[in-house]
């Protein structure tokens, strides 16, 4: 009973336009679902992906325009990587520098090039150039598909006490140690490679993260099917984490419990997915509610932003 790989990312950003001019308008995604936050439905919670809205590629944000900035740091998923073809490099350098986006000097990470940028609220991201991740491009995307984002690559998550958290993935979550290097540890889950792949590192414990705008509030790992989910809650809770009950996400069931390093850990059945509610051509055109919050739609709609979403004939 395992999790075999990222199933999500969840961070928090400042006002939604800005948040998916850069998403779908410089990064290319595909805006999978776009709902509300079922806790807070005055405000967005949008899902950006691949073309098929495949776990491993999903990237979502809370846009909270008026929150306070976070900090990255110890306790925190600190960066989240997203796969490119080896040659697509220069166009993303270039795409990069023409729409004013910051990054940094290409560095050489367990044999891939890997390119570390922000998005408009200073969150840390990467490009990492992976010749063997076979998922494939998103065809109508404002980004060519021959240079398109192929999904996640890993994530890096920055804990006091590596030791703690491996422990954690590795008897419990279904992670294998793959390689090390210069104090970072990779791990795997499932079949491996991009989208399967977790880094820890050790953060300074005066260097905590804070919680707001520019931070990963959670990741999400992905379990094939509903019995998994329950059989690991119960592996979690009797291992003496406090782990939430399934909560139905409308297009995942998600458990929740807090690593031993501070990083909000989820995990996500892969069922129903996102075609769920609306058809495949049709992802993040509509505005989808819960079933609960459909009496309420007018009201919602009217107190909601109007959103603009790039396409690849507008950008
Ligand atoms: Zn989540």
């Amino acid at each position: 009973m395992n999790t075999t790989g990222i199933h999500h990312v969840t961070a928090i950003s400042g006002g939604p336009q800005r948040n998916l001019d850069f998403y779908i308008g410089v990064l290319g995604l595909r805006m999978v679902k776009k709902t509300v936050n079922f806790d807070d439905p005055g405000t967005y919670h949008l899902y950006y992906g691949d073309g098929g809205g495949n776990p491993g590629s999903i990237m979502t944000f809370f846009p909270w325009a008026n929150a306070p900035k976070g900090t990255q740091g110890t306790g925190q998923l600190t960066a989240a990587s997203f796969s490119i073809p080896e040659r697509s490099l220069d166009f993303w350098t270039a795409r990069l520098a023409e729409n004013g986006a910051s990054f940094d000097e290409p560095e050489t990470r367990f044999g891939n090039t890997v390119l570390p940028f922000a998005d408009p609220d200073g969150m840390r991201l990467e490009l990492v150039a992976d010749s063997e991740d076979t998922r494939e491009a998103w065809e109508d995307g404002t980004v060519p598909p021959e240079n398109a984002v192929r999904g996640f690559h890993d994530v890096t998550l920055s804990v006091a006490n590596p030791e703690r958290t491996a422990e954690v993935m590795t008897k419990r979550l279904g992670f294998r140690e793959a390689a090390t290097e210069n104090g970072r540890a990779r791990y795997e889950a499932g079949d491996g490679g991009s989208g399967n792949s977790v880094d820890v590192v050790e953060g300074s414990s005066d260097s905590a993260g804070r919680m707001g705008v520019g931070t990963v509030h959670h990741v999400a790992f992905r379990v094939p099917d509903y019995e998994t989910q329950e059989s690991l809650r119960e592996e979690i809770a009797a291992l003496g984490f406090d782990v939430t009950p399934v909560l139905d996400r409308n297009y995942f069931r998600s458990i929740y419990f807090r690593e031993p390093g501070g990083v909000l850990f989820e995990i996500a059945t892969d069922p129903p997915g996102f075609t769920d509610d609306e058809p495949l051509d049709e992802l993040g055109t509509n505005l989808k509610l819960p079933p609960w919050l459909e009496s309420r739609r007018d009201r919602i709609e009217s107190s909601l932003p109007h959103l603009d979403v790039p396409t690849k004939e507008n950008v």
